[in-house]
């Protein structure tokens, strides 16, 4: 919205409030106006905005087209379903029902039934992959109150034959997965590529669980030690009959309950990578987990998501 509707709407509620004698009107001006999103041109990031007509679109229903007076072009606000050809509703209904474990050609034979323009499963297929990466950008990107303490694991796949490498860090209080990456080796590198998205999204981490593979030993020290601060890294041996204390390892079972009958999932590490990304924004943000009684995103931010999960997120992801 321009300055100047702003100043318009404001002397408005002004008028209103001394005819009425009180300022209340003020304060409910100022609302309406803190309600509405400031407009900004796409072309030239100004705000010199006018509305310039509507049109409706079977998919999205009224679109509002805005005209920018200082580069003279006109446009509509783009949103994370921009150019899709499909309903938000539509869309996300596919990913949720994906993500719960229903095959692209199930969710395909389900639109049949019950929408009368039939997608793909290819074009499902590559919903999937776009909102995984555009949402994981987000998350990955999110700050959160972990309890300091982390696992770090990984587990073996095949990719077109090849063993590839899902590595991942969980939180075993919120059960929050911290952080994760798909990879085609499982060297320092990659251990520490995940290490240090945790440490980003959660700088007060102070101890870390892993096995004794010998690249965690490196890859922990190398991330998380430093002068100022008390840092433990605790190795646990299978061998010797200590194991995790169980959250990784279920957390594990519940990933290999959903990859093994994923399909799609032996494309590219790329695809795979992007899928692997919305198995663990599934799992973090909605998916009730039954040892905390809540989605585990509900204990470590302050977001606060209604029904459709994945409609918000998407949302959030393009603000
Ligand atoms: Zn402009």
């Amino acid at each position: 919205m321009p300055f100047n509707m702003h100043i318009k709407i404001c002397i408005f509620f002004l008028k209103l409030s001394i005819y009425s004698g009180t300022d209340r009107f003020i304060y409910f001006g100022t609302l309406i106006i803190s309600m509405e999103k400031q407009v900004i041109c796409p072309h030239c990031n100004k705000d010199n905005i006018s509305k310039r007509g509507s049109y409706t679109t079977s998919v999205k229903g009224k679109v509002q087209r805005y005209y920018c007076r200082d580069c003279d072009k006109k446009f509509v606000i783009r949103d994370g379903f921009y150019r899709m050809r499909n309903s938000p509703e539509k869309i996300t209904l596919c990913i949720d029902l994906y993500f719960k474990g229903v095959s692209t050609r199930k969710v395909q034979e389900h639109l049949q039934t019950f929408y009368p323009k039939n997608s793909t499963w290819v074009s499902i297929y590559n919903w999937l992959i776009k909102y995984s990466n555009m949402v994981g950008s987000f998350t990955d990107a999110l700050k959160i109150n972990t309890s300091k303490s982390i696992q770090v694991d990984e587990m073996e796949f095949f990719t077109k034959g090849k063993p590839t490498w899902f590595i991942d860090t969980i939180d075993p209080e919120s059960k929050f997965m911290v952080s994760s990456s798909f990879f085609n080796r499982r060297g320092i590198n990659e251990i520490k590529e995940v290490l240090n998205l945790a440490k980003s999204k959660d700088g007060n981490i102070n101890h870390v669980t892993s096995d004794g593979f010998h690249a965690y030993k490196y890859s922990v020290k190398r991330t998380f030690y430093s002068n100022y601060r008390a840092f433990t890294h605790k190795i646990v041996t299978a061998s010797k009959g200590e194991g995790f204390n169980h959250p990784i390892e279920r957390l594990h079972n519940t990933i290999r309950e959903r990859t093994k009958t994923m399909r799609g999932f032996h494309g590219s590490v790329e695809s795979a990578r992007a899928l692997m990304k919305g198995i663990e924004i599934n799992y973090n943000f909605n998916r009730k987990h039954q040892t905390i009684d809540c989605c585990p995103y509900e204990l470590v931010t302050d977001l606060q998501l209604s029904k459709n999960k994945w409609l918000e997120l998407i949302n959030l992801s393009f603000e």
